[in-house]
C-alpha cells in the first residue's frame, strides 16, 4: 500500500473488506476491481424489476409484460418451412405460458426443468395459450424469488462469483462507503441541473427501492459522464480561442459583390447563412474553428471559395485541402476557371508535381506570392511554410481521420479553420466527437434538384432492363458511372461473383461487349496518376460516356451531366457510403438515377438497400447507419467508435446529452466556473481528458 492510499478509505483494497478474502479479491481483480472506489463504480449492467409481474389472467395481446414461472417442459423441432423452433413451457401464476425461439436451437440448452425464470415481451394468444415470441429472459436464483416485489441490480460476473454474492457484497460496501464519496458538483449547480447528490445516486443505483429511484440514480451518473466530457470540449474551445490569436479579416459590401459576381448562380439561403456566420468568425481576433455540415450536393465548394476570397482580399493567404488528388484537381479546375481574368495568384500543390514545380510552388507559398492554394495532404507537410496563412479550409474532413487542427504552420498567428463534411453526422455524435467546433448546418439544396430515383436491381432480367435504360440515356448525351467494390480480380477468392466485382473485369466486360458502341473509361486508385487525371478530365469534358470506377469517386466529384449510376454489389457498401456515391448523380437539373445491383439474400443488406430506396435525406440515412452499425462507420476513420464515454449511450441518452452540453458550455463562460467550489469538478475533467484532448493542465 502506498502511503496515500492508506489515508483514503475509498482507496482501501477490496481484500481488506469484510467478506472478501484473497480468493474473492482475485475474482474481483478479473472484473477490474481493486479498491472500494472501483466497487462503488461497478454499476449494475441491468436491473430486475420484480415489482410488476403479471399473472396469466392479466396478460393482454401485444402489451409488454413480464411473467414469472417455472420451466416444466422444453423441446426443439423442425417446422415445415425448414426452421427450428425451440419452445419453453412455463408454469406461471394462473396457468401455462410458452416462449418460442426460431432458428436459435442453442436456447434449448439454456433452460433446465425446474428453473425459475422471468419472460418479458408482448404475448399473443395462440392455440389457446399465451405465447411470447423471443422473450427477454431473466434466470432467477432462489434468493431473488424470496426478494420478490423488489428492484434488483444485475451485475457483470465472473466464474466463481454468483449474482447473489455480488449483491450482498455491494450492499455492504454501499452502506459503509457511499457517504464518503465527495460530490464534485456544488449543490446550487446540482439543483439547477435537476440531478440528485452523488452519494444518493450510488445508493439508488445499487440498492434501488423502486424503478424511479434507480432511474434518478442513473440520471445523475450518466449526467456526470456527459457533463465532464462536454466541459472538456468547452474548455478546449476556450483554450483554443485564448491560444490562437488570429488576424481579424474584414470584408466589405464591395468585396461581397465582387465575389458573388463570379458565380453563375445565386447562392441559396442556406449558403448565405453559412457565409454570414463564417464572415462573422473571420472578423474576430481569435481563430475560427467551424464545422460546416451539409448534404451532398448542397454547394459547399462555393462557400469555401467565398471564404477564401474574403481572406485573399484581406491580404492573407488561403488554402483548401482535399482528401484525394482527384478532388483536389476538381477544386483546382473549378477555382481556376472561376478566377479566369482575376489577379488572384493561385497554385495547386499535390504529390504529382515534378521536383522543380514543387520547389517553385513551395517558394511562392513561403514568399507569400501564392495567395490561394489548392492541395491534398501535401499542404500540411513540414516543408510547406506559409508566409501569412489566414484561412485553411479542410474539405470532406471525415476522410482525413484525426485532423491535427494546428498543423498548418504560419508565423505568429493561427489561421482561421473551416472544416467541411458531407457526411451528415447524427446530432448526438456531432455534439461529442466534434463538440468543440462551432457548427453550421445547411439543410437546403440548390433549386431544381430532383431526388435521385433509386432502385435495387436483382437478377439478370432487371439488370438487362437497367443496362438498356442507361444506353438509351447515353444516346441522348447523358453520362453514367459504374461503381465497383474492388479494383482487380482476386484469384485467391475467385468465386464468380468475386471476379465480377472487380473494376477491371467489369471495365473489360462493359467496354468490349455491352457498351462497345460507347466511350468507356476506367479509374481506380492503382492507376498511374496522369492516366487517372486524364480520364477524369475526359469524363468531365464529356469525352467519355461511361466511367467504371472504384470508390475513388466517392467524395466530392461533380460532373453535372452524369445523371446515372450503377453500384455493383451494393450490399458491400455502408449506408453513408452509398449515400455519398449516389450524391455524384442528380447534381444538375436533370433527373438522376441510381441502380443498386445486389443479388445478396442477407436480410440486413435488404434493409439497408431498402432504406436507400425510400429516403434521400442524408441526415436520416446517417441516423439509420448509426443505429445499424454504430459510430465507427459514420465517422469514417476518425477514432472509429471510441467515444470517451463511460456509461452514457448516445442513442439512449440524447436528451440528457443536450442538457449536459448546455450546462457545460454555460458554466465555462460564467464566473461561477472560477469559484473555489468548482475545483473538484475541474480536476476530474482534467484528470480524465487532459491527455486525450490536449487540455492545458492549469484550467
Ligand atoms: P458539395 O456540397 O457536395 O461539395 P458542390 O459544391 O460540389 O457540392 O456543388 C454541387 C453542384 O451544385 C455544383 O455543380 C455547383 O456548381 C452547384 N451549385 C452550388 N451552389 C449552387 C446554387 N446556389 N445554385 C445552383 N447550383 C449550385
Ligand atoms: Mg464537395
Amino acid at each position: 500500500m502506498s502511503p496515500n492510499s492508506s489515508d483514503d478509505p475509498l482507496q482501501t483494497p477490496v481484500r481488506f473488506l469484510r467478506g472478501i478474502g484473497p480468493a474473492r479479491s482475485d475474482l474481483m481483480a478479473r472484473l477490474g476491481i481493486a479498491t472500494v472506489t472501483d466497487l462503488l463504480w461497478n454499476l449494475p449492467r441491468d436491473v430486475l424489476d420484480l415489482t410488476h409481474i403479471s399473472t396469466v389472467f392479466e396478460l393482454k395481446e401485444g402489451v409488454l409484460s413480464t411473467v414469472f414461472g417455472v420451466v416444466v417442459d422444453r423441446d426443439s423441432r423442425h417446422t415445415s418451412t425448414g426452421k427450428t423452433m425451440t419452445a419453453i413451457l412455463l408454469q406461471a401464476d394462473g396457468g401455462f405460458v410458452r416462449g418460442v425461439y426460431f432458428n436459435q436451437p442453442y436456447m434449448l440448452r439454456r433452460f433446465e426443468l425446474g428453473q425459475r425464470v422471468l419472460f418479458s415481451g408482448k404475448p399473443k394468444f395462440i392455440a389457446r395459450r399465451w405465447e411470447f415470441s423471443h422473450p427477454t429472459v431473466q434466470w432467477l436464483g432462489d434468493e431473488e424469488i424470496e426478494e420478490g416485489g423488489r428492484v434488483l441490480p444485475v451485475y457483470s460476473l465472473t466464474e466463481g462469483l454468483s449474482q447473489h454474492e455480488m449483491r450482498r457484497l455491494m450492499k455492504g460496501v454501499v452502506e459503509e462507503y457511499a457517504e464518503l464519496v465527495p460530490d464534485p458538483l456544488p449543490s446550487g449547480f446540482r439543483s439547477r441541473a435537476n440531478v440528485i447528490e452523488l452519494t444518493s445516486a450510488l445508493r439508488c443505483v445499487h440498492l434501488p427501492a423502486s424503478m424511479d429511484e434507480y432511474r434518478a440514480g442513473m440520471r445523475r451518473i450518466v449526467f456526470d459522464d456527459l457533463l465532464e466530457f462536454q466541459l472538456a470540449l468547452a474548455m478546449r474551445r476556450r483554450f483554443w480561442r485564448a491560444e490562437n490569436a488570429a488576424v481579424p479579416l474584414q470584408t466589405s459590401a464591395k468585396i461581397d459583390a465582387r465575389i458573388r459576381r463570379l458565380f453563375s448562380f445565386r447562392l441559396t439561403p442556406g449558403q448565405d447563412r453559412a457565409i454570414a456566420e463564417i464572415v462573422e468568425d473571420l472578423g474576430r481576433p481569435y481563430a475560427m474553428h467551424r464545422l460546416l455540415q451539409a448534404d451532398v450536393g448542397a454547394g459547399k465548394t462555393a462557400i469555401a471559395i467565398y471564404a477564401m476570397l474574403v481572406a485573399v482580399a484581406a491580404g492573407v493567404q488561403a488554402v483548401i485541402m482535399a482528401p484525394t488528388e482527384v478532388l483536389a484537381q476538381q477544386h483546382w479546375s473549378t477555382i481556376d476557371a472561376l478566377l479566369e481574368g482575376s489577379r488572384v495568384e493561385r497554385r495547386l500543390l499535390i504529390g504529382g508535381l515534378t521536383a522543380a514545380q514543387r520547389r517553385a510552388t513551395l517558394e511562392q507559398i513561403s514568399s507569400g506570392e501564392a495567395q490561394l492554394v489548392v492541395g491534398t495532404q501535401a499542404v500540411i507537410q513540414d516543408a510547406v511554410a506559409f508566409k501569412k496563412l489566414g484561412l485553411a479550409v479542410i474539405d470532406e474532413q471525415h476522410k482525413f481521420g484525426v485532423v491535427q487542427r494546428s498543423r498548418f504552420s504560419s508565423g505568429e498567428t493561427a489561421p482561421h479553420v473551416l472544416v467541411m463534411t458531407a457526411t451528415p453526422i447524427p446530432r448526438s455524435l456531432c455534439l461529442t466527437q466534434y463538440g468543440d467546433l462551432d457548427l453550421t448546418v445547411i439543410s437546403d439544396l440548390p433549386p431544381g434538384r430532383q431526388r435521385v430515383v433509386t432502385s435495387r436491381v436483382v437478377g439478370s432480367g432487371s439488370a438487362r432492363r437497367a443496362w438498356d435504360f442507361i444506353k438509351q440515356k447515353l444516346r441522348d448525351g447523358r453520362q453514367a458511372y459504374v461503381v465497383c467494390p474492388r479494383i482487380e480480380d482476386n484469384p485467391t477468392t475467385a468465386s464468380s461473383a468475386d471476379v465480377y466485382g472487380s473494376a477491371e473485369a467489369i471495365y473489360r466486360e462493359l467496354s468490349e461487349r455491352e457498351f462497345r458502341e460507347f466511350r468507356v473509361g476506367l479509374v481506380h486508385g492503382q492507376l498511374d496518376r496522369d492516366e487517372r487525371v486524364r480520364t477524369m478530365e475526359m469524363f468531365r469534358n464529356g469525352e467519355l460516356d461511361l466511367l467504371v470506377a472504384t470508390t475513388v469517386i466517392e467524395v466530392g466529384i461533380d460532373v453535372p451531366n452524369a445523371t446515372m449510376m450503377v453500384i455493383e454489389q451494393a450490399e458491400r457498401f455502408g449506408l453513408s457510403q452509398l449515400h455519398q456515391l449516389r450524391g455524384r448523380v442528380g447534381r444538375g437539373k436533370v433527373q438522376g438515377y441510381c441502380f443498386l445491383f445486389s443479388d445478396s439474400d442477407s436480410p440486413e443488406a435488404a434493409k439497408r438497400l431498402a432504406a436507400m430506396e425510400s429516403t434521400a435525406d442524408g441526415f436520416k440515412i446517417a441516423e439509420a447507419d448509426f443505429e445499424l452499425r454504430g459510430p465507427g462507420d459514420v465517422l469514417g476513420t476518425r477514432q472509429s467508435g471510441s467515444l470517451p464515454l463511460r456509461v452514457a449511450d448516445l442513442n439512449r441518452d440524447q436528451a440528457l446529452l443536450d442538457e449536459a452540453r448546455v450546462a457545460a458550455f454555460n458554466l465555462v463562460e460564467s464566473e461561477e466556473f472560477d469559484q473555489l467550489d468548482m475545483a473538484p469538478l475541474k480536476i476530474r475533467v482534467l484528470e480524465r481528458f487532459h491527455r486525450s484532448m490536449d487540455l492545458p493542465q492549469t484550467g
